[in-house]
C-alpha cells in the first residue's frame, strides 16, 4: 500500500520526487528512498518518513529519478527494507507497491543462480529479475522479468545506462502526468497536481516507456492507446489549506462534498439496473462497510429492497449461489478485497456497480456500472469525508428508487451537516480521553453509525472503542460497564428512541458514564444522561449524518487532546491494496 513517485524532464528530480512521497504519505510511511540517475545511478533510502526527513534527498542530482513512500508487507520497516531495490550491480533499481506472492521460490531460484540479496523484501526479486534479462534495453528486460511474477504490483525501474524510466502495473495503481517536455508517474493523481492535468491511468497488464517526450505503452505483445483524461481535483484540496490537520479540514468539507455527490447522482441506466435486480449484496472494508450497513436499514425501510452486507475479506468464503447486483464500496477503488469480491460476483453472472471516489480505478474496469463519489482527494488515514459521500450515493439512491419523494429532505441536508459541525463536545472530549476503553451503542441504522464512531475512536486517539448494538450489551459486555468505561449512546426520535431509553438505564445502573446524543430540548434523555450532546431537530437522514459528524469530531478532538499523531495514526495506511 506504499506510494511510488516518478519523474523525467527538464528539471531536477529529487525536489519533485520529495514532494511527491509526501502527498502519498497517507498510503504508508515507515521508510522511504529516492535513486536518481546523472552519470550514474544514485540511491538513498532510509527507516521513518520522508516529511521529517527531506534534507536526506538534498545531494540526491539528475533530471531522472524514482522515490518510494513504505507500508511494510515482506520485512521489517529499515533502511536495508526501504525502496529503491536493486540488483548485484546496483545499476539497476526499482520501487513497487504490492505483494510478489512467489517471491520466496523466485528468490530461491536467483540465490541458486548466484545472486546476492540484501533485504527481506519480496520486492527485490525484481531487480535481480531485471538484471538477469537486461541486455542493454530496460523496457526488454522488464517485459522479461514481469513474466515470472505472481501477484500484485505496481513497479518503476531504472537503469545506469538507460535514460528512460519502465513502469508495469498489475492489479496496483499507477497512473503518469504528462507535462510539458516531463513526465511524471505515480500511485495517485495528487502527487501530479502541481504539474499537470493530463493523465493517463496504465491498466493491468501495461508496460510503459517513459521519456521527457513521450510515453509508449504496450499490453501483450502489442503497443497500445490510453485515453488522456483531465483531472479536475484542484491542488489546494490536496493541502492543509490553513487546517491543522487533514482529518479536520476534511471534515469541514463534508457539507459540499454531500451536496456535489448527492446532486450528480441522477436517475439512468444504474438506478434501473437496481430497481430490475430483485436484491443486492453489498461489499466492502472498514468504514465503506459501515455505510453499506446504514444502506441496508434504509433500502429496506424505505424501498422494500432485500440488501445483503458482507466483509469483502469474508467474500470469498461464502458459497454461492449469488444473485441479485452486488455492489463494492471502495474509497480508493483499489481495495483487493472489495476488487475479488466483485469478481467473484462476476462469475456467477451478477450485475456488478463500483462505489469509489478515484476515477479510473481498478473497481471500475471490474465492475458493470460505476457510481462515483465526489469527496476529492483523501489524504487523512481515517475516513471521513468519503463516507459522508458515501451516505450521500446511498441516500440519494432510495430517493431516486422512491421517485424523488425525499427530495426536499436532499436538498436541505447538507446545511445540517454545516450544523453540526458547531456543536459543542468539550465535555464529552473530556470524558473519552480520560477512558481506556469507550462503548458506542445505537440500534436500527444508528447502530452502524455508533461501529464507525468507535472505529474512527480507536484508530486516531488508540483508545480501546467497540461500537455495539445497544441491545446486545446486556448478553456479555455488561460484564466490562463501570464508571470508567463511558458510552457513548445514539438516542434520536424513530422506532427505536423508548427501547434506547430503557438501554441507557440500564448501563447508568451498571455505574457507566452516559454521553447521551439525541435532539437538543429531549428532557427526558437530558435526564438520564450525564454528558448530552443535542442536534437540531430532523429527518432520520439528517440524524445519520449529524451524528456521523459529531462521532468523527468526537474521535478527532479526543486524539489531539491526546497529542496523537492523527492524520498519520501508528501501522495504518490508506488505500488497502493487499488481501
Ligand atoms: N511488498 C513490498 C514491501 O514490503 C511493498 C509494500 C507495499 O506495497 O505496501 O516492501
Amino acid at each position: 500500500m506504499c506510494g511510488i513517485v516518478g519523474y523525467i524532464g527538464i528539471r531536477e528530480a529529487a525536489p519533485i520526487i520529495v514532494e511527491g512521497l509526501k502527498r502519498l504519505e497517507y498510503r504508508g510511511y515507515d521508510s522511504f528512498g529516492i535513486a536518481t540517475l546523472n552519470s550514474t545511478l544514485v540511491t538513498m533510502k532510509k527507516c521513518g518518513r520522508i516529511s521529517e526527513n527531506e534534507h536526506c534527498a538534498v545531494d540526491l542530482e539528475g533530471k531522472v529519478g524514482i522515490g518510494h513512500t513504505r507500508w511494510a508487507t515482506h520485512g521489517k520497516p529499515d533502511d536495508l527494507n526501504a525502496h529503491p531495490h536493486t540488483d548485484c550491480t546496483g545499476s539497476i533499481a526499482v520501487v513497487h507497491n504490492g505483494i510478489i506472492e512467489n517471491y520466496a521460490e523466485l528468490r530461491r531460484e536467483l540465490r541458486e543462480r548466484g545472486h546476492a540479496f540484501s533485504s527481506e523484501t519480496d520486492t527485490e526479486v525484481i531487480a535481480h529479475l531485471i538484471e538477469e534479462h537486461y541486455a542493454g534495453d530496460l523496457f526488454d528486460a522488464v517485459r522479461e522479468a514481469i513474466t515470472h511474477l505472481e501477484g500484485s504490483y505496481a513497479v518503476l525501474a531504472m537503469a545506469q545506462d538507460d535514460p528512460r524510466i519502465i513502469a508495469a502495473r498489475n492489479a496496483s495503481p499507477l497512473v503518469i502526468g504528462i507535462g510539458d517536455g516531463e513526465l511524471l508517474a505515480a500511485s495517485d493523481v495528487t502527487p501530479l497536481l502541481d504539474h499537470t492535468r493530463k493523465v493517463v491511468f496504465l491498466e493491468d497488464g501495461d508496460i510503459a516507456t517513459i521519456s521527457p517526450e513521450q510515453i509508449i505503452i504496450w499490453n501483450g505483445n502489442g503497443p497500445v492507446e490510453r485515453s488522456v483524461s483531465m483531472i479536475e481535483w484542484d491542488v489546494e484540496s490536496a493541502k492543509k489549506g490553513g487546517f491543522e490537520h487533514f482529518m479536520i479540514k476534511e471534515i469541514f468539507e463534508q457539507p459540499d462534498v454531500f451536496f456535489h455527490t448527492a446532486s450528480s447522482l441522477k436517475d439512468g441506466a444504474v438506478i434501473d439496473a437496481m430497481r430490475e435486480c430483485g436484491s443486492m449484496i453489498l461489499v466492502s472494508c472498514g468504514t465503506s462497510y459501515h455505510a453499506a450497513l446504514i444502506f441496508r436499514y434504509l433500502a429496506e425501510k424505505y424501498c422494500s429492497i432485500p440488501v445483503r452486507v458482507e466483509l469483502a475479506s469474508e467474500f470469498k468464503y461464502y458459497t454461492p449461489p449469488l444473485q441479485g447486483m452486488v455492489i463494492g464500496v471502495t474509497q480508493s477503488g483499489e481495495t483487493a478485497d472489495t476488487i475479488a469480491a466483485l469478481k467473484k460476483a462476476r462469475q456467477f453472472n451478477c450485475t456488478t456497480l463500483g462505489i469509489t471516489n478515484v476515477l479510473d480505478s481498478s473497481v471500475t474496469r471490474i465492475a458493470d456500472h460505476t457510481i462515483y463519489t465526489r469527496a476529492g482527494p483523501e489524504i487523512s488515514v481515517a475516513a471521513t469525508k468519503s463516507f459522508i459521500a458515501q451516505l450521500a450515493v446511498f441516500l440519494q439512491i432510495i430517493n431516486l428508487l422512491q421517485d424523488n419523494q425525499c427530495e426536499e429532505v436532499m436538498a436541505m441536508v447538507h446545511r445540517q451537516i454545516e450544523d453540526s459541525l458547531l456543536i459543542d463536545l468539550q465535555g464529552a472530549v473530556d470524558a473519552c480521553g480520560r477512558a481506556d476503553h469507550v462503548f458506542f451503542v445505537g440500534r436500527g441504522p444508528y447502530y452502524p453509525v455508533a461501529l464507525e464512531g468507535a472505529l474512527k475512536m480507536k484508530e486516531i486517539s488508540y483508545i480501546h472503542a467497540e461500537g455495539y448494538a445497544a441491545g446486545e450489551l446486556k448478553h456479555g459486555p455488561f460484564a466490562l460497564l463501570s464508571e470508567k468505561t463511558p458510552v457513548i449512546a445514539l438516542c434520536l426520535p424513530g422506532e427505536s428512541y423508548g427501547v434506547m431509553l430503557s438501554n441507557i438505564k440500564e448501563m447508568k445502573a451498571r455505574g457507566a458514564p452516559i454521553i447521551g446524543i439525541g435532539i437538543e430540548g429531549d428532557r427526558e434523555l437530558e435526564e438520564i444522561v450525564d454528558i448530552m450532546v443535542g442536534l437540531p431537530k430532523c429527518h432520520l437522514f439528517g440524524g445519520i449524518l449529524m451524528s456521523s459528524v459529531v462521532l468523527q469530531l468526537l474521535a478527532y478532538h479526543t486524539a489531539r487532546m491526546l497529542g496523537r499523531d492523527i492524520d498519520k495514526p501508528r501501522n495504518l495506511a490508506k488505500s488497502v491494496t493487499v488481501e
